[in-house]
């Protein structure tokens, strides 16, 4: 995107081809302060609907948005270079959320009775909050908004989206799906706004809370901001999930769930597989089948529905991948697929696997978020605990294993991260709670864990008022 404050306008750049597309004007502080009071004012009506009035909206979205999953699609390929295949499966599985939330959320914010020895009617509610302000990266641009907004509208609270700067027309589209859908006017609003007015929108009286996806320094910079003004938020940041090869697991099997790991939205995602920790004993054959499985991601025109990697989301996000690479291999790793930007226009990186990876090396101590396999090697299983442990991060982790009691014992008790799988690749799923620890965040989204994050767990007690002459008023 061009300079956002010389020119004033998001441009979209075709990730794979280099070209200018479209322009959209961005707004100004005085608008977003303007569209969060407004959306203030419409969510005291909203949260006063019935749980099967705001389904019946968030169910239409869902049905709007599986009518729509071409155009979507082909929006995010322009804006950011997803797959098509992808992008028709992000939009899917928002539809699926939609529906989940429309179906659910009256289960999951029923009132709670307490028992309480003769203190009367006790129970807890849950009360919207208010306003929301969602802070969303770029990677799933429809995903991650869809994942807050279907359960946070759905508890009754209002909206207004800051989106990453690069996907401007995705940003509008779902405002407009929303709004199709029967969301009265002002409850969702999207707003084009630079980041450096973020802190400010957060300090406005009408914002209640915030949610946040998107790196480590912006959570910094956001979760300043709101403990400055006493705002929840929840955050959602990088990761740098270890996958752990067990001595007992079949290397071509395990191979194949870490490609699928690590190449999850071209390499671009949170929960992506990033580091491989293998024990000595299967490290060859595991390297061997890991380079076989990860050569099958062969970069292709994102247009088409068979290709597999297309373009990532900009030359300096290529670029920066690029760096972690060379910086990595000159300081011991072995470059063993990959690692070489092609020699055309735009962003384009292949499928690459570095082995010897250690500490001291960026694939080692950082995020690499791109196409870039890391495989580290353990002595044995106490040593590769210890290794995935060490790091900034603790969103998701795996186990992979042809032990599953095994695998069960060091991803339930062993592993420092917000979600570990045995013999499968994290994923996110409306049904199970999603988040990290440490620098990958806290708070969470989906399930019942998530949809309680920006509600107001009220406790509720009702007994019977005892006048003076000891006769109760009924
Ligand atoms: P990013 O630069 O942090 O951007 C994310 C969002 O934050 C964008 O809307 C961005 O706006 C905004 N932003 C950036 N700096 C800000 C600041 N100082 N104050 C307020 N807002 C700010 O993240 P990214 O590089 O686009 O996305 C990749 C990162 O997100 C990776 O680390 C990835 O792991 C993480 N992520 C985490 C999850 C999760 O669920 N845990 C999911 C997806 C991605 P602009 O675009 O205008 O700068």
């Amino acid at each position: 995107m061009a300079d956002q404050d010389s020119a004033a306008v998001a441009e979209v750049i075709n990730p794979a081809t280099g070209a200018k597309g479209k322009h959209y004007p961005l707004n100004s502080l005085d608008e977003a302060l303007k569209a969060a009071e407004r959306a203030h004012a419409a969510q005291r009506d909203w949260r006063r609907t019935s749980f099967a009035d705001r389904a019946a909206v968030i169910g239409k979205a869902a049905e709007l948005l599986r009518a729509r999953a071409d155009d979507y699609a082909g929006l995010m390929t322009e804006e950011m270079g997803k797959t098509v295949t992808d992008g028709r499966a992000e939009i899917e599985k928002c539809a699926a959320h939609c529906d989940w939330f429309a179906e659910h959320a009256e289960r999951y914010l029923a009132d709670q009775p307490i028992d309480v020895d003769g203190a009367g009617d006790v129970f807890v509610t849950f009360n919207p909050l208010g306003v929301v302000l969602a802070v969303m990266p770029w990677n799933f641009p429809f995903w991650q908004v869809i994942r807050f907004a279907a359960p946070a509208l759905m508890a009754g609270n209002g909206a207004v989206l800051k989106h990453a700067s690069n996907v401007p027309g995705c940003a509008l589209a779902i405002e407009q799906v929303l709004r199709d859908a029967g969301l009265p006017d002002g409850v969702f609003r999207t707003l084009l706004l630079p980041s450096k007015d973020v802190a400010k929108l957060i300090e406005s009286p009408h914002i209640a809370a915030v949610s946040l996806t998107g790196s480590v320094a912006a959570g910094k910079s956001v979760a300043a901001a709101a403990g400055g003004v006493l705002k929840k938020c929840v955050l959602e940041l990088g990761g740098s999930d270890a996958y752990l090869i067990l001595d007992d697991a079949d290397a071509g099997a395990a191979a194949k769930i870490s490609a699928r790991a690590r190449m999850v939205n071209g390499g671009q995602s949170c929960i992506a597989g990033k580091r491989f920790i293998v024990l000595d004993s299967v490290k060859q054959q595991f390297e061997e089948a890991l380079v076989d499985a990860m050569r099958g991601f062969a970069i292709g025109d994102p247009t088409e529905a068979a290709t597999k990697l297309g373009p990532m989301q900009s030359v300096a996000a290529r670029d920066e991948v690029h760096e972690q690479v060379e910086a990595s291999i000159a300081k011991g790793a072995k470059l063993l697929l990959g690692g070489e930007v092609p020699d055309k226009a735009g962003a384009w990186y292949p499928a690459t696997v570095l082995t010897d990876v250690d500490a001291g090396q960026p694939a080692h101590d950082e995020e690499i978020f791109g196409p870039v396999a890391a495989i580290i090697s353990a002595k044995d299983e106490a040593d590769a605990i210890r290794i995935a442990n060490d790091s900034e991060f603790g969103l998701g982790s795996g186990v992979l294993t042809g032990d599953i009691d095994r695998g069960c014992l060091i991803a339930r008790d062993e592993l420092d991260a917000g979600m570990s799988f045995v013999n499968e690749n994290v994923r996110s799923d409306p049904r199970m709670p999603f988040g990290g620890v440490k620098h990958s965040g806290y708070g969470r989204e989906c399930a019942d864990y998530g949809i309680r994050e920006f509600v107001n767990v009220k406790t509720v007690l009702v007994k019977p008022l005892q006048v003076s002459d000891g006769s109760r008023v009924e």
